[in-house]
């Protein structure tokens, strides 16, 4: 495009994992969308628009503080005086350190979806298993910016809490359906075992017992270049979501599964294999992405 900004794929914006998205790329986004709400029809979803953002007591209650502080990216404001930022204010031009009595502040930013739906179930008892689709702009502060890992990007989950029996077996069914998917998508994909990168003294521990109760599988596609990333992810948590926030199910602490997919990472898998101009794209491919009727 002659103006330099690009037609289907994310624009560098000089700071490593954030991306501009150009309509291209916003085009097989919304694709990716109408797919996954037609694989989903089949059961009767909530839908949740969830803001980038949420409660820092959440985030720490749920644990994710503990075990993933490298990742998190907290929010910090000014809470002093406005001749204290006299002071202050000259260090902004200079390259000074003016954010030094900057505090942390109760919210944080949000590094996966389904957070959210757990604590706005707190204290609930379910007679029926609550299921829920939410699409969040999420934050993690990634180490390595090779291609498909950002710090900003999108997820859209599908999420369930009730019973183990349940969350199990939805775990199962959808799993097997999203591979058959992304296979009908014409991606190579492969289901693999996988943990999450806990951090600091135990996580070896952490990560071979999730490794071994198989609590975590990931599907690998190509996303560029030859580079294999995790497109999206099925969890079962147990029941620690369901203990942490008192939500209770068939008189136990519920359970909880989810299907995180990355949609940018979806996206740059879906062009690298089927070229920038997804108008173009096979009718079948196209069949799987709701038709492909988007503008
Ligand atoms: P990875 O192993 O690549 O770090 P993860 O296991 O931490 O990913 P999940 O927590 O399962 O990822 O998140 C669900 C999905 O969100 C992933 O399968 C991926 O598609 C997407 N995702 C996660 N982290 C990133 C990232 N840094 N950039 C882009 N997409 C991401
Ligand atoms: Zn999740």
């Amino acid at each position: 495009m002659s103006s330099g900004l690009g037609a289907g794929l994310p624009l560098e914006t000089g700071v490593p994992g954030v991306f501009l998205s150009p309509p291209g790329f916003e085009r097989v986004i919304g694709l990716l969308r109408d797919g996954i709400a037609a694989l989903t029809a089949d059961e009767p979803f909530h839908r949740l628009v969830i803001p980038p953002v949420i409660s820092r007591a959440t985030i720490e209650r749920a644990g994710y503080v503990a075990a993933f502080p490298n990742l998190l990216g907290t929010v910090h404001g000014y809470g002093g005086t406005p001749s204290g930022w006299a002071r202050l204010k000259p260090l902004v031009e200079s390259g000074g350190e003016w954010h030094a009595q900057q505090q942390i502040g109760d919210l944080v930013l949000l590094p996966a979806a389904c957070y959210p739906v757990y604590a706005t179930l707190e204290g609930r008892t379910l007679d029926e298993p609550a299921k829920v689709t939410v699409e969040a702009s999420c934050f993690r502060q990634e180490a390595t910016s090779e291609p498909g890992r950002m710090r900003s990007f999108r997820m859209l989950e599908l999420v369930t809490v009730a019973t183990d029996e349940h969350c199990l077996k939805w775990r199962a069914a959808r799993l097997e359906q999203v591979e058959g998917w992304f296979t009908e998508l014409g991606l190579a994909v492969s289901v693999e075992v996988a943990d999450d990168p806990f951090f600091g003294p135990g996580r070896k521990v952490y990560q071979a017992a999730q490794r071994m109760q198989e609590l975590k599988w990931e599907l690998r596609v190509p996303v560029a270049d030859g580079t294999v990333q995790a497109v999206a992810s099925a969890n079962y948590h147990k029941e620690h979501f369901g203990e942490t926030f008192g939500i209770t199910a068939g008189g136990e602490p519920a359970n909880t599964s989810c299907v995180a997919f990355g949609l940018e990472r979806l996206a740059m898998a879906l062009i690298a294999r089927h070229g920038e101009e997804s108008t173009r794209w096979p009718v079948d491919v196209l069949a799987a992405l709701g038709g492909g009727r988007r503008a």
